[in-house]
């Protein structure tokens, strides 16, 4: 059966796989769980070090080797961190419990992990993704980090190994595990959902989010229903994705195999499966019918955790301004929508501050937010002067720099420093004068008249397309120093002159 993924929305918002061979319309529906470690200097309850990369088994103790008699000291930064995480994602601080959930794995040393189980610290929140989708958050809990196995020898994974390696630096390493509402639709938009997440763990200092080192990892959980089901689906939970774009095709491909098996009448099994990054597929892990009962019980060996309201009162003055405020603020300075394409790129690149400060000066917000997104992903567009931005906005608006002129100066306005009034003249870009531009045009149309005729003639579909052609031809001659509005304009007049 083929399916076609189609990327329609429905309603605005959602979308959809249409299966080709019965034609219903299938939802995806997608929650996702994000494990990040966070940014401490020590680990979660012992002071060794929270450390990337050191040489294997160095950052241990007895509390992070689990050796019989050793007591853990719960962090304060951990508590701190994991807060100010959950205030920026809205969520409610609440007196939490830590549990031991336990179950035998050689990275493991204590054979159990404390986690938080029935009493999250963060709970029911929500994130704004920069389409304007708010997806909900329905815990931000603290645990710990295990060890991490290398299997040396046959294809890397543990069977057919000839032997297994344990490392323990990351034993004790403290995670929020945020687990997201099934709000997200489709495989962008759960990649939008982990941008949008890293930039806020940026932003608060809570973690430095680099999913190559695995201090942000993602399951996620996939089902599919046929659109206007009110009922979820079964759902499979995909493990390892530890980049942005196997979260995408694994979350594709699990929809699609999905929509397959529910065609023909085949159950979907609730269980674990690992993404094959190399294969381009799911397989299956665990069954839950196996999944194991972790016995969690509360931890003797700590107290209950209930940080008192002056403490989070604090922590919610010192936040920072959040991507979606950023973006609130600049659409609102900008005058323009706060999910425009420019809005978003320019606080993605932290450039928000230069066209906030181009716009106050004087800069016309569009054409400001045009450049950011498509001339400034460059490095060194944070030390634009915003003043110069301004300007050269100005100089475009009058009409004294075409488009593609703006541009080159403004590649120069980073690397030299300039103001773009001197480096346009350096340039000897002047406009040009639009006698000499008509001439240019009506001789280009002299050379060409086949397709002048046709243009003339054609619907409107393949009159945009011809008007491209002779666009063209007018830039190249100009070598780009005809404004492109002037061309369309007297390309019209011309158009519509009488033969
Ligand atoms: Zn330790
Ligand atoms: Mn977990």
């Amino acid at each position: 059966m083929t399916l076609n993924l189609t990327h329609e929305p429905i309603e605005g918002e959602h979308f959809t796989i249409t299966s080709e061979s019965t034609g219903d319309v299938w939802e995806i529906v997608v929650g996702l769980e994000v494990h990040c470690e966070l940014a401490t200097v020590t680990k979660l309850f012992c002071g060794c070090p929270n450390m990337f990369g050191d040489e294997p088994n160095t950052n241990v103790c007895p509390v992070c080797l689990g050796l019989p008699g050793s007591l853990p000291v719960l962090n304060h930064q951990v508590v701190e961190l994991a807060m100010r995480l959950g205030r920026a994602l809205h969520c409610s601080v609440e007196p939490s419990v830590f549990a031991r959930k336990n179950y035998f794995y050689p990275d493991m040393p204590k054979d159990y992990q404390v986690s938080q189980f029935d009493r999250p610290i963060n709970v029911d929140g929500w994130l704004d993704l920069p389409d304007g989708t708010r997806v909900g958050i329905e815990r931000a809990h603290i645990e710990e980090d295990t060890g991490k196995n290398t299997h040396a020898g046959g294809s890397g994974r543990i069977h057919g190994a000839d032997y297994s390696l344990v490392d323990y630096n990351r034993a004790g390493v403290p995670l929020v595990e945020i687990v997201g509402r099934p709000h997200i639709r489709h495989p962008e938009q759960a990649k939008m959902y982990i941008d949008e997440l890293r930039a806020i763990l940026l932003a608060t200092g809570a973690s430095d989010a680099k999913m190559e080192e695995g201090s942000l990892r993602v399951d996620a959980n996939v089902s599919v229903r046929r659109v206007g089901d009110p009922e979820l689906g079964k759902r499979c939970e995909i493990k390892n994705l530890n980049s942005l774009r196997s979260l995408g095709r694994a979350i594709d491909y699990e929809a699609r195999r999905q929509v397959d098996l529910l065609e023909e009448g085949i159950a979907i099994r609730q269980e674990t499966r690992h993404w094959d990054e190399g294969a381009g597929r799911t397989r299956p892990g665990r069954s839950k019918e196996e999944a194991e009962d972790y016995r969690y019980f509360q931890e003797p060996d700590l107290v209950p955790l209930e940080p008192s309201a002056e403490w989070v009162a604090a922590i919610d003055a010192a936040l920072p301004v959040l991507p979606a405020q950023r973006r609130t603020i600049l659409a609102e300075a900008a005058g323009v929508g706060a999910t425009e394409s420019g809005v978003v790129m320019a606080v993605q690149r932290g450039l928000d501050g230069l066209a906030l400060a181009a716009i106050d000066q004087g800069g016309e917000g569009r054409r400001v937010l045009t450049h950011v997104e498509h001339n400034l992903a460059v490095d060194g567009a944070e030390t634009l002067d915003p003043k110069h931005l301004a300007d050269l906005v100005g100089l475009e608006l009058a009409g004294q720099l075409t488009a593609t002129q703006a541009k080159t100066v403004l590649a120069e306005m980073v690397s030299s420093g300039s103001s773009p009034a001197a480096i346009a003249t350096e340039l000897g870009f002047e406009a040009m004068d639009s006698s000499e531009l008509e001439a240019m045009i009506d001789a280009i149309i002299a050379e060409s008249p086949d397709e002048w005729s046709s243009f003339r003639d054609a619907d409107e579909k393949r009159q945009a397309k011809l008007q491209g052609f002779f666009v063209g031809k007018v830039m190249k001659v100009s070598k780009g120093q005809a404004d492109g509005k002037a061309v369309t304009a007297i390309l019209e007049s011309r158009r519509n002159a009488p033969a």
